[in-house]
C-alpha cells in the first residue's frame, strides 16, 4: 500500500494526459506556451480570484507574494510553526523576521496566540508588524473571520499560504480566495499536483498582479529584455501546466472521494482516537487524514503496528518551525509555544488519496483499532 498513490490517478487521466503532452512536444512553447494562459484562467475561475499566475513552486509564489508587497528588513511576518518549513523560510529567505504563532485544535493558527504575538512585538518596538501567513493546514482553511478582524485592526497583510488547502471551502468560498494575496502549490502529492514543482499566486488587485508579473521573469518591464527591477526566474514549465489542467478535470470528483474517505475514517476511528475536527463553515480537502495517539511511545508503537500489515503512515511534522536548527538564532525556547509542540509529539498521518479502495480502507481502520484496542484510548 502507498501512502499517496498517483499511479491509479495516471490510469484514469492517461488517455487526456498523453494527448495534451504530445500537444506540448508538437506546439514546443516549453516556456510560457499557451497551457500556461489556458490554466491561468481557469484557476482564476475555479478560486474566484481576478488574477491567478502560476509560478515554479508553492515556495515561489509565498516569495513572489512578499516581493511584491515590499516585505523585508526590519518586517515582522506572523506565521503559524506548525506548518511546512516554506511557510517562513521565504520571510527569512527575503530578510524579514518570522515570528511564530502556536496552533489551535484544529491543527490551524490560533487567533489568540496571534493576537499575542503581535502585541509583543508592537511593545518590544524592534520590528513592524506587516503580514499574516495563515496555512489551509492539511486542506483545512484557516480561521479567516477572526484573523481578517486582527489584520485590520493592525492593518496587516494577510498571505493565504494555501499549499496544502486547493479545493477546501470556509463559508462556502473556495480557498486561494482569502486575503490580498493566496499561494498554491502544485508539488505532487498536495491535492492538486503536477509531476514535478509548480505552484501560483493569487490576487484581484490589478497592480499586485503586475507586480507579481515582472517579479516572476526577471524584473521584466515591455518585455523580457527591458528588466526594471530585481526578479526572479520563477515560471511554472508548460509542461506542468498541461499536468494541471489534465488533473483539473477530474478534480471536484477527487475531492468528493476524499471526503467520503475522511467520513469513513472518522465513522470507524472517532470512538478509539482523537479525530479530525471540521466545523460546519469549513469543507476540508483533506490534504493529510491526522490522528493524535496518546504519547510518543504510543505513537511508536501504533506505527510499527501499522507498518507490519503493510501500512505506511507519517509524521507531519516531527518538529514546530520554532525549534527548528535554522530558526536557532530567533531564540525560541523548548515550551514557548506548547499546544503545536505538543502535537509534534503526538500526530501521525495515514494514507489519504481518491483511490483507496474499500478494502484499504478496512484493513487500515481495522490496524488502528487493533493497535489501540487493549490499551482503550478513551
Ligand atoms: C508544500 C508546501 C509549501 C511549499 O510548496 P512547494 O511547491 O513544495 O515549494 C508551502 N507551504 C506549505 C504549507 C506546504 O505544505
Amino acid at each position: 500500500m502507498e501512502f499517496i498513490n498517483l499511479h491509479r490517478q495516471y490510469e484514469r487521466i492517461k488517455d487526456d494526459l498523453d494527448q495534451r503532452l504530445k500537444q506540448v512536444y508538437e506546439h514546443k512553447n516549453f516556456i510560457m506556451g499557451p497551457e500556461i494562459k489556458d490554466l491561468e484562467t481557469k484557476l482564476a475561475a475555479y478560486c474566484g480570484r481576478k488574477h491567478a499566475l502560476t509560478c515554479a513552486s508553492g515556495t515561489d509564489a509565498l516569495i513572489l507574494a512578499l516581493m511584491a508587497l515590499k516585505i523585508g528588513k526590519g518586517d515582522a511576518v506572523f506565521v503559524p510553526s506548525f506548518t511546512f518549513f516554506a511557510t517562513a523560510e521565504c520571510v527569512s529567505f527575503l530578510g524579514a523576521t518570522p515570528v511564530f504563532v502556536d496552533s489551535d485544535d484544529s491543527f490551524n493558527l490560533d487567533h489568540r496566540s496571534l493576537l499575542k504575538a503581535i502585541q509583543d512585538v508592537q511593545n518590544e518596538g524592534a520590528l513592524k508588524p506587516r503580514a499574516i501567513i495563515p496555512v489551509d493546514l492539511f486542506g483545512l482553511p484557516a480561521d479567516y473571520d477572526e484573523i481578517e478582524k486582527i489584520a485590520q485592526k493592525y492593518q496587516l497583510h494577510i498571505i493565504e499560504d494555501a499549499a496544502q488547502g486547493f479545493g477546501a471551502e470556509y463559508h462556502g468560498k473556495k480557498t486561494c480566495g482569502f486575503g490580498v494575496i493566496s499561494c498554491a502549490s502544485f508539488f505532487p502529492a498536495k491535492p492538486l499536483g503536477c509531476y514535478g514543482d509548480g505552484g501560483a499566486v493569487f490576487t484581484d488587485d490589478d497592480d499586485l498582479a503586475e507586480l507579481i508579473y515582472s517579479f516572476r521573469v526577471h524584473g521584466q518591464g515591455k518585455d523580457r529584455y527591458d528588466n526594471v527591477r530585481i526578479g526572479l526566474n520563477a515560471r511554472m514549465d508548460t509542461l506542468q501546466a498541461a499536468v494541471v489542467l489534465a488533473k483539473l478535470e477530474i478534480f471536484e470528483d477527487e475531492l468528493c472521494r476524499r471526503n467520503a474517505i475522511a467520513a469513513k475514517y472518522t465513522e470507524c476511528l472517532e470512538k478509539y482516537y482523537p479525530v479530525p475536527f471540521v466545523p460546519k463553515s469549513k469543507s476540508s480537502c483533506w490534504a493529510q487524514y491526522s490522528l493524535l495517539a496518546e504519547s510518543e511511545e504510543q505513537r511508536e508503537e501504533i506505527m510499527m503496528k501499522l507498518k507490519d500489515k503493510g501500512i505506511p503512515t507519517m509524521i507531519y511534522y516531527p518538529i514546530p518551525l520554532h525549534l527548528q536548527t535554522a530558526f536557532r538564532d530567533l531564540g525560541y525556547e523548548k515550551g514557548s509555544l506548547p499546544v503545536c509542540e505538543n502535537f509534534s509529539k503526538h500526530i501521525f498521518s495515514i494514507p489519504m488519496h481518491p483511490y483507496l479502495s474499500e478494502d484499504e480502507i478496512h484493513k487500515i481502520t481495522q490496524a488502528l483499532i487493533s493497535a489501540v484496542n487493549q490499551e482503550k484510548i478513551k
